[in-house]
């Protein structure tokens, strides 16, 4: 992996190469930014320009690149450099615990055989460095970020870590102020839909409309794919031309039952979340999507061009809805739809929940005459 093939993190890479290029190079690197944006690609770039044995030469602006082929190259290539060590949480709990960072009576979590702190502290076997690179550091536990904190701060020379965080205000502050905070940003939509119709195939309508519900993240995106979003969107779009009350509860239940489904089927290839989370996630995707209906007609009733609505080939009905709500109860709306997605983790009975959310759709609709 090189820097050249991360594609709109013009910034982080500046700042990467800012630190090389200053007379010491930071040991900790702080990677900060939504998920599925690159952070992990930089860590490997990084880790790759480190550990080879030859690199090319960086300027100000360009951070020293791989060369791809002397043995640190290859066998980084293949992720197997002894020297780059990868840590995240177990898959099976919910924090990184102690057990990952440190021995603990002789006890240690992490798959790999040795902790993390061991990793920092290590001698290099293969290059003239080491890299250990943690994913969601922000989930360490407190016990576990206290003793993590000496072996970030006094990392042996030629040893660096890169932290890799999505939300920066859950790492504790100590670990914070001690590495180098590069930031990352979510990715235009154009480029996730030019990933998604060249790595996933999505045809370019729905990858396009896949890409705007992704909010700059692959790694969403790819989330969105797997669980057919874009069937589902289709689905509540036709339904909502012909929304009255039994209509409404129907769509509550098929959307009930597509969330349950998608639920299930990932629970099967990803045990790290439970499947009641999933779920919820999934119940919050339909509200969003029902919400971004509603932000679009007070965006045509404000003027605003259909491309730059977040559903433009559902114009008819975001102009019948716009045609028919003033813009106070358009505004009404979408606060509602945004409030239900939070009410979701917070409730016990999504299934009345999104009865309610699908009723108060048809009425806003026009298609409810009796409520
Ligand atoms: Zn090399």
């Amino acid at each position: 992996m090189r820097f050249s093939d991360i594609r709109h993190q013009e910034p982080a890479l500046a700042a990467i190469a800012g630190a090389f290029a200053a007379d010491r190079l930071p040991h900790g690197f702080i990677f900060c930014g939504p998920s599925g944006v690159g952070k992990a690609l930089a860590a490997r770039a990084l880790a790759n320009a480190l550990l080879c044995d030859s690199p090319k030469r960086g300027s100000s602006h360009t951070a020293p690149e791989p060369c791809g082929q002397c043995d640190q190259c290859r066998l980084t290539e293949r992720e197997a450099h002894p020297d780059l060590n990868w840590f995240r949480k177990p898959l099976e709990r919910t924090e990184l615990t102690i057990g990952v960072v440190a021995r603990k009576e002789g006890r240690k979590d992490s798959p790999d055989g040795f902790t993390i702190n061991e990793s920092v502290q290590f001698k290099p076997m293969q290059a003239r460095r080491r890299v250990t690179v943690i994913e969601g550091a922000e989930l360490m536990n407190v016990e576990a970020a206290n003793a993590f904190l000496k072996t970030f701060e006094e990392a042996p020379e030629g040893s660096y870590l890169v932290l890799l965080v999505t939300a920066l205000d859950r790492l504790l502050p100590t670990i914070r102020s001690r590495g180098r905070l590069v930031r990352f940003r979510a990715l235009p939509d154009e480029f996730v839909s030019e990933l998604l119709a060249r790595d996933h195939k999505l045809p370019a309508t729905d990858a396009a409309v896949v890409a705007r519900f992704a909010e700059g993240s692959m790694e969403r995106a790819a989330e969105l794919v797997r669980s057919d979003f874009a069937a589902l969107r289709r689905k509540v779009l036709e339904a909502l031309s012909r929304l009255d009350g039994p209509a409404a509860l129907n769509l509550a239940d098929e959307i009930n039952d597509w969330a349950s489904e998608q639920a299930k089927s990932e629970i099967q290839t990803d045990a790290k979340v439970e499947e009641n989370t999933l779920r919820r996630l999934y119940l919050k995707r339909a509200l969003a999507l029902v919400a971004s209906l509603m932000r679009d007609a007070a965006l045509v009733r404000a003027g605003v061009p259909q491309t730059q609505l977040m559903n433009p080939d559902a114009t008819a009905l975001v102009e019948q809805l716009a045609a028919r709500l003033s813009p106070q109860a358009l505004h009404g709306a979408t606060r509602q739809f945004v409030d239900w997605q939070t009410a979701v983790d917070r409730n016990a009975h999504n299934q009345l929940l999104m009865e309610n959310a699908c009723l108060e759709l048809s009425r806003l609709a026009g298609t409810s005459p009796t409520r």
